[in-house]
This record gives structure tokens, sequence and C-alpha cells, in this order.
């Protein structure tokens, strides 16, 4: 069934704001088995609105359109549309008396312009906005159905996900089952060469890669006439694509790699402790921006000088001088410094040259030595990384969870063998 994304907003046609929304909506759209054919941005004008909506009316059979539900007078999309069908603004009132208790709450009083916001055409089906003042509301335009959300994002994505995914699946003649895996330390090409000849195996199921640096996402989706046969066909497909990615599949579904490494150290009982130089804190911050992190992370030294690297990780002043401060050696007295000062399970040492400047002959821009100290020893690894300094620095900082990753599952499966 076909689609269309509608983004209304003067700030995204004069290029101020990212058009994230769209980009959320087709990709969500995508994944409830949609074929999504446009994604137009219109500004906050009433003709230009409604021209858009008769013009995307003709070719999809539903609409999701985003913005210009606020209470400000550049806010013309309920108006719009109601023009547009012809029927006449009402105010609703469960949605008014729900704008008048969230300003209740912030202390704020009941103005024209907020009460406005609870305006929808007649006819229209309100969408409550859990999460914010504006509602959103469903149209019938001819056949098509058409939605219309606010543009906060936060907003918008709670009441796709509450709100209208379920009705839109219901309108879906075929149903899509998906299974999202989520890799990490394979390119895209090899991930689809080591997936070879499964699309041809299993008709109807399509397999779709999405790179989000420096992860990679394998979407295995199965069409069929209904969501149990494609559930069925999408499993019978991920049981052949799981063993030959297995090494690199951390994940199914949404979480993200540090939440996955998070989660595992929880389970283990397990402690860590980071010393990062040229990270300078990336791998603990891609640890804290999870909620939780404060159960296994005990310190994250960031000791970029390096008498930081003698004074608070205990680094030995010769072996600084004698190997240099991006070498093996470094790195291991690093983390064993760190999980010995802090008393932790497990202790990360990262130490590199991330560019643009540093390199020496010996050693190049992307040169990295991540230590591991875990509870079976030091194990410290050498890494040629590729990209500009940002770049350099998340694969450093992802290598060095995926090395917290591997002691985890290590000790797991010892366990599992002493059981
Ligand atoms: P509000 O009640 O906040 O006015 P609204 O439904 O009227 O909500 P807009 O005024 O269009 O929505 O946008 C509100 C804010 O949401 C914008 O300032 C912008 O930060 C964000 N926003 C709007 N549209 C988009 C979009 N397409 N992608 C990303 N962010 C958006
Ligand atoms: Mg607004």
């Amino acid at each position: 069934m076909t689609c269309a994304v509608l983004s209304i907003g003067t700030e995204l046609t004069r290029g101020e704001i990212l058009n994230t929304n769209a980009s959320w909506l087709a990709s969500s759209l995508t994944d409830l088995g949609l074929t999504v054919t446009e994604i137009v941005t219109v500004d906050d004008h009433e003709e230009r609105i409604s021209a858009a909506l008769d013009r995307l009316a003709r070719t999809a059979r539903v609409i999701v359109a985003t913005g210009g539900l606020g209470p400000t007078t550049d806010d013309l999309t309920a108006r719009s549309v109601a023009g547009f069908l012809g029927a006449p603004l009402e105010r609703d009132v469960p949605s008014l008396d729900h704008i008048k208790r969230r300003l209740e709450q912030a202390g704020r009083p009941l103005t024209d312009s907020n009460a406005k916001q609870a305006d929808v055409p007649r006819g229209a089906e309100v969408l409550p906005n859990a999460a914010g003042t504006a509602p959103g509301f469903s149209v019938r335009v001819r056949d098509v159905v058409a939605f219309f959300l606010p543009g906060v994002p936060r907003e918008m994505e709670r009441m796709f996900h509450e709100q209208v995914s379920s009705r839109v699946r219901q309108l879906a003649t075929h149903d899509t089952y998906q299974i999202k895996l989520r890799t990490f330390g394979l390119p895209e090409s090899t991930l689809g060469d080591k997936l070879a000849g499964i699309e041809e195996s299993y008709p109807g199921v399509t397999i779709g890669y999405r790179a989000d640096f420096p992860e990679v996402d394998v979407k295995v989706r199965a069409t069929a006439s209904n969501q149990a046969e494609a559930r069925v066909l999408a499993e019978r497909a991920i049981a052949e694509v799981r063993p030959r990615l297995a090494p690199w599949i951390y994940a199914e579904g949404e979480e993200n790699f540090a939440a996955h490494v998070g989660r595992l150290l929880r389970s283990r009982g397990f402690t860590l402790a980071l010393a990062e130089s040229c990270t300078g804190g990336l791998m603990g911050h891609m640890l804290t921006i999870e909620p939780g992190a404060s159960d296994f992370l005990l310190v994250d030294a960031v000791a970029y000088a390096n008498s930081s690297k003698a004074k608070f990780l205990g680094v030995a002043d010769d072996v600084l001088r004698w190997h240099g401060a991006v070498s093996p050696e470094v790195a291991a007295a690093m983390a064993e410094g760190v999980k010995r000062i802090a008393g932790a399970d497990i202790g990360i040492g990262i130490t590199g040259i991330a560019g643009p400047g540093g390199a020496t002959d010996s050693k190049p821009i992307g040169l990295v030595y991540i230590s591991s100290a875990g509870p079976s020893g030091t194990v410290v690894r050498e890494h040629r990384f590729s990209g500009d300094r940002l770049q350099i620095q998340t694969r450093a900082a992802y290598t060095a969870l995926q090395m917290v990753r591997t002691i985890c599952l290590d000790v797991a499966s010892t366990r599992e063998l002493l059981k």
C-alpha cells in the first residue's frame, strides 16, 4: 500500500531545522510494510498545504503529516485541512480539558491561542497527545486516510507508536514482519556476501543493510498475505542468517551496543574502570548516556597528558619514556592501573593517535592500542583505524566495548562448561 509523508513548517523550507521527522516516519512506515512513494515538505501556508494534500491524496492511500499544530499564528495545519475538506473547525472538549490541565500544572493561564490547539476539522478523529498539548487528528479524504501529528519529534513519535501504527497496519493488504539484527565488526559489503543466496531461497524475503557508523543493521523483512505468515517466513530465513553472522550479531531489535555491553556487565555482576587517552571519555560517554551505568562503571579516567598517566594511573615513568605513550606497554599499564586503583573486575586502557597531527613514521594516524585487564589476565591489541579524528575515536571506543563484551561472554561460556 502506498503512503506519503507530508512535513509542514516554514522552518523546514527555510532550512533552519533538519527534517528528522520525515526520515523517522518514512522508515517506521516502511517497517510496517507500506511503500513510501513521496516525502513532501511545504511551508506554513494555507493554500500550499491544501494543494499538497490534494495532490498526495491522488497517489497515496495513507498520508502522515507533521507540524503546524501549535498555538502560534504560523501554525495553520488544522485550518488548512478544514478548508480543504470544506468542514468547519470545531473545538474538541476533551482536548481543551487536557490543555487546561497541562497549563495548570505548569502554572500558566489558558490563552486563546492555547485553546485554539483543541480545534480540529469537523468529523476528524482526535488523536490525544499524552506528551504535549496539541492533539493530532485523522481524516478521510476520498478513500485516503490522513494523519496529522505535532511537529515536536518526541510527541510525534509517541503518538505514531501508540495510535497511528496499529491503524495503518489494519489498512495494509499485505503484511510484513521484520527482524532487525544489530551487528558490529564487519562492513556492509562483507555482511552482504555472507548472506548471498538467502533472498533467492526464500521468496518474499528481502534483506536490507543500514550502516549506522560503525554498526550495521541487517533487516530481514518478509512479506505475506497476513502477519502470521510473514512472521513464519521471516523466522525461517533468520534461522539461516543467524549462524552465518553469529560472531558479529550483538542484539536483535533496538538495543544499542553500549547498552548491550552494559547489560552483560550487569548480568555478570562485573565492575568496570576505564582509562582513556585518545578517546577523551567517549567510551564512558557511550556507556553513561544509557541509564543505569552506575551499577557497573566505577571510574572513567581521561588521562590525556603523560604526566597524568603516571600520576593518576600509576604508569611507570620508565615505561612511558621507553615505549612512548602510544604503545602496547602503556595501554596495558593504563588498564591494569585503573583496574587496581578503582578495585574493578575489568580495566580498559586506550591510547592512540586520532590525528590529524601527532603521527610519526613508526606511529601513523589511526594507530590505537587497546588493553583489557580482566579476570583471566591482560590482553593488548594493536589497531590501525581509518577515517577522520571522530571516526578513529568512535572505532576505538566501540572496539574497547567489544573487548569488554568478549570478557563477559568468555566468562559466561566458561561458567556454562563448569556447570
Ligand atoms: P508546537 O506546539 O510546539 O508549536 P507544532 O505541531 O506546531 O508544535 P511545529 O511548530 O511545526 O509543530 O514544530 C515544533 C517544533 O518541532 C519545531 O520548532 C522543531 O523544533 C520541531 N519540528 C517540527 N517539524 C519537524 C520536523 N519535520 N523534523 C524535526 N523537527 C521538527
Ligand atoms: Mg508551532
